[in-house]
């Protein structure tokens, strides 16, 4: 059966994130030839539309209020089940971002709907679709089929293949008036860190430190491989608890969960919970000193040394082929 399927599209700072367009990708993979409909939510919607459009979307239903222009679940959830009321879907995809993980719960509890979170790999089309998602911290991956209802799930960004963006594609995009009341939350100010370079969450490279790194100017050398590679700096707990770095590069279980082409770990021990964060990477590279370091089991490349001898030599190799 083919089915219409809401993408919600995320934007921040007036851009679409890019899990938006994987989030495309894996409706198209779900619709069974039905339409994507992308929904967007926001105070000004600019050519984000469009640009959904272009990513895959057969059409976009927009929704603009002052009150979306930062987000609350009382305003993103009253506007989301206005489009959902309109447009009837079959199913709905989210991004697993700290936005869809707060949203979705709530959306499928009001549609009484299942909810798939976390899903990283979809296996089959349309009707066959099976959904694989990590448990007990990814140490093992379940795979869950949807038998009926409303097919409603997230994805972990970085794991599902955007579509290639074709500048013809064009359809309609439509705006619904909501009347957004009763919010519990009202965001007066939004003060964010000062944080430069590459959004960790969606680095294609990740540099991470452990407490292994020593030190807050530790971290310099595994800045500079990062910028070399155009990627981000993440960490270990153990990295945050000795105040070495901001508690916003922490990746694990009660961090970030990252899924970048290439992570470099140094000086990280690989406790389970450091593992939950980014084991689905593609490719890990583990600098340690301690042969039998726990790292090493998940690792594709393995260094046995000191991290401040062997991330600068590897600066100075990854510099020489880019000249
Ligand atoms: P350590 O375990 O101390 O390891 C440091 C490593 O550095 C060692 O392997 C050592 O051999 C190596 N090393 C030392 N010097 C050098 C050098 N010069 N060169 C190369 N290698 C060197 N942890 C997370 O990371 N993320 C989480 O989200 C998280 N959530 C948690 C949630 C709970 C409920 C709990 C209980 C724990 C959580 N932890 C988390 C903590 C986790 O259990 C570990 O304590 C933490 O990951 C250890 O950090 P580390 O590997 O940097 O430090």
């Amino acid at each position: 059966m083919s089915k219409k399927v809401l993408v919600l599209g995320e934007v921040r700072e007036g851009s679409l994130r890019n899990v938006t367009f994987e989030a495309i990708a894996a409706a198209k993979t779900v619709s069974g030839g039905g339409e994507v409909v992308g929904v967007l939510l926001t105070d000004s919607v600019g050519g984000n539309g469009e640009e959904m459009l272009k990513y895959g979307a057969d059409r976009v239903v927009t929704v603009e209020h002052p009150h979306l222009k930062q987000y609350t679940s009382d305003g993103f959830g009253q506007a989301f089940m206005a489009v959902s009321e309109q447009e009837k879907p079959e199913a709905i995809v989210f991004g697993h971002t700290a936005l869809g993980k707060d949203l979705s719960p709530k959306i499928a509890s009001k549609m009484q709907a299942g909810l798939i979170s976390d899903v990283t790999a979809i296996e089959g089309e349309g009707d066959d679709a099976v959904f694989v998602r990590p448990i007990y911290s990814g140490k093992a991956f379940e795979k869950v089929k949807v038998k009926d209802g409303v097919l409603f799930f997230t994805i972990r960004p970085n794991n599902i293949q955007p579509l290639e963006k074709d500048d013809s594609r064009s359809g309609d995009v439509s705006s619904v008036s909501v009347e957004i009341t009763n919010l519990r939350t009202i965001i007066k100010e939004v003060v964010r860190k000062s944080t430069e370079g590459v959004d960790l969450s969606e680095a294609k490279v990740v540099v991470a430190g452990g407490r292994g790194v020593k030190s807050a100017d530790g971290f310099a050398p595994l800045k500079e491989l990062a910028d070399v590679l155009g990627g981000a700096v993440g960490a270990s707990r153990g990295a945050c608890d000795a105040d070495y770095c901001d508690y916003s590069l922490q990746i694990g279980q009660t961090g970030k969960v990252v899924t970048p082409d290439l992570y470099i770990a140094a000086g990280i021990s690989g406790a389970i919970q450091h593992l939950a964060g980014m084991s689905n990477s593609k490719v890990i590279v583990a600098i340690n000193k301690d042969p039998e370091a726990n790292i090493f089991k998940v690792a594709d490349y393995g260094i046995v040394g000191d991290l401040f001898e062997v991330i600068p030599m590897l600066t100075e190799e990854f510099k020489k082929l880019k000249a």
